[in-house]
């Protein structure tokens, strides 16, 4: 399972995954429905461990997935989730400090 897409905005993640489904990729999203209990559990205004992503399930078919949202989207989704290299949590492409401890994406 791979993460190939994620945007804060669902909308954009649902359209992602409509755009997989007709391709015959199997994938979900995750987080869908769970942004509001983050955002009340966790304190923050925008948790960013929360927004909707689009997992593809077979890794085989990752690179034809990226390709079509490419397509799509444009060569912003290029860029996957990054590793803090302060304290290990992953982040969406979006942020550019850690949600965990504001440590700089590395270039
Ligand atoms: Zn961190």
């Amino acid at each position: 399972m791979t993460t190939v897409f994620t945007d804060q905005d669902s909308t954009r993640v649902g359209f992602a995954r409509n755009i997989l489904e007709s391709a015959g990729i199997a994938c979900f999203v995750r987080n869908e429905n769970t942004q509001t209990l983050g955002v009340s559990l966790l304190g923050y205004s925008h948790a960013a461990i929360l927004d909707p992503a689009l997992c593809v399930v077979d890794d085989g078919s990752v690179e034809e997935a990226r390709a079509l949202l490419r397509e799509h989207f444009g060569p912003e989704v290029e860029k996957a989730e990054w590793t803090c290299p302060a304290c290990k949590e992953s982040n969406p492409a979006s942020f550019d400090l850690c949600w965990n401890c504001q440590t700089a994406q590395p270039e």
